[in-house]
């Protein structure tokens, strides 16, 4: 048997808890650690289920230096990604997967779901991310969805996306804004749609992530849910045309979303800097309405996103820094705020990932401790986990850095 307790540690809410984890789940237990158990000292820090990462790209990760992108636009990224596309290997997409999943996991990040762009002729990361998928499995949950970020109006790139399903991708994705029309956006919608029923997977649609305020693929992706009784099987990344709907669009849509049981993913770190920035287009805070869908009561989680690549020239693998941006470009600053915001990095990640993403009796034994007592310190420092722990075992350890000052030289 092996026990693991956690002690001195506090719960998002603030509560003082224990928790034991008993042969790779959280067991109920008061009072004090029982005989033979392993102990962590939390040192009053927060005990939080593990993050999860639900869109990140791991074919494009740490390509930036490769070629740079000038102008800092999504279609200046789309072309110089198409071209660095041509010379992947499967040992540098492995490689540099790897090394993103590993700085993941020191940040608390035990589950993601990477965006696979499947419009490559060659078909290069496809193969190298699954079998990376099933390597990692025993600490990392990774799925994969297939993305055409070319579109889906050619047969072949049908036939690609057909081809990534039958692979054993997790979810598929069509991107029916960059579509030559709105008819033809519709079509690939459907598409992704009529695939994902075929082969069982989830759906994960780039959606209206565009400064065209008449953008409304979102209503289809609604629509095409409701009429296949998909709920709580469609997620949506993006959405920035939402920000610029009027009051009467959002009263329509935000019932929709409910009836179709949409899970939203805000992507705060690149959108902030990518979107807005077509001349004379509406530049408002570069992400969907949050607060909105917060208030309507849509489940929506916070996404790293891109991390070095042609697309977006930052990014450090922790959800927290993506976090705190989502803070600012959202609003979100008061303590409940700050609190959901950790949930949007957690608990609704998981949700779409089909994980627990508690830390409830029965709950796999998977945690993190911060060395920090609440939210907002969680966010202002987004420090790396004391402890990552996952089924009862500590899996990732982080020292945390010490500074000292010469007595002379700082005068207080
Ligand atoms: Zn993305």
């Amino acid at each position: 048997m092996s026990l693991l307790w956690i002690t001195n540690g506090v719960t998002l809410d603030g509560e003082a808890a224990p928790f034991l984890i008993q042969d790779g789940v959280f067991t109920r237990h008061e009072g004090t650690a029982p005989a033979g158990a392993d102990v962590l000292d939390a040192a009053g820090g927060l005990v939080l289920p593990p993050f999860v990462e639900p869109h990140i790209h791991l074919d494009t990760a740490l390509l930036q230096e490769e070629e740079e992108n000038k102008s800092g636009t999504l279609q200046e990224g789309i072309s110089i990604w198409s071209r660095l596309q041509q010379e992947l290997t499967e040992e540098d997409v492995t490689a540099r997967a790897e090394t993103v999943i590993r700085e993941l996991m020191a940040n608390g990040v035990l589950a993601a779901r990477a965006m696979v762009d499947i419009s490559d002729p060659k078909q290069t990361a496809l193969p190298a991310l699954l079998a990376l998928k099933e390597r990692v499995a025993p600490s990392f949950q990774l799925q994969l969805t297939g993305f055409p970020q070319q579109g889906l109006s050619s047969s072949e790139r049908k036939r690609q996306l057909e081809a990534a399903a039958a692979a054993g991708v997790d979810a598929l994705s069509a991107v029916p804004h960059l579509e030559a029309s709105v008819q033809a956006g519709r079509d690939s919608l459907a598409f992704c749609f009529d695939t994902a029923e075929v082969y069982g997977t989830d759906v994960h649609i780039f959606c209206d992530e565009t400064d065209d305020p008449s953008s409304r693929f979102i209503e289809t992706a609604a629509g095409e849910t409701i009429r296949r009784g998909m709920q709580g099987r469609v997620t949506l990344s993006h959405c920035n045309a939402m920000e610029h709907y009027d009051d009467a669009v959002m009263a329509s849509l935000l019932p929709q979303l409910k009836e179709a049981a949409i899970r939203l993913v805000v992507c705060p770190l690149i959108n902030t800097a990518v979107i807005g920035r077509t001349p004379g287009s509406p530049a408002g805070r570069g992400i969907m309405p949050v607060r909105k869908l917060l208030q309507a009561g849509i489940p929506t989680a916070c996404a790293h996103d891109d991390l070095k690549s042609p697309f977006y020239p930052l990014g450090s693998a922790s959800m927290l820094q993506a976090a705190h941006m989502l803070a600012h470009a959202a609003q979100l600053t008061s303590a409940e705020e700050m609190r959901q915001l950790i949930r949007m990095i957690s608990t609704e990640g998981a949700q779409i990932m089909g994980q627990n993403g508690t830390l409830e009796p029965c709950a796999p034994g998977d945690c993190i401790i911060l060395p920090v007592s609440g939210a907002a310190d969680a966010l202002r420092l987004q420090p790396k986990p004391r402890w990552v722990v996952r089924g009862g075992s500590v899996l990732v350890e982080t020292i945390p850095e010490e500074t000292s000052f010469s007595k002379e030289g700082v005068g207080v």
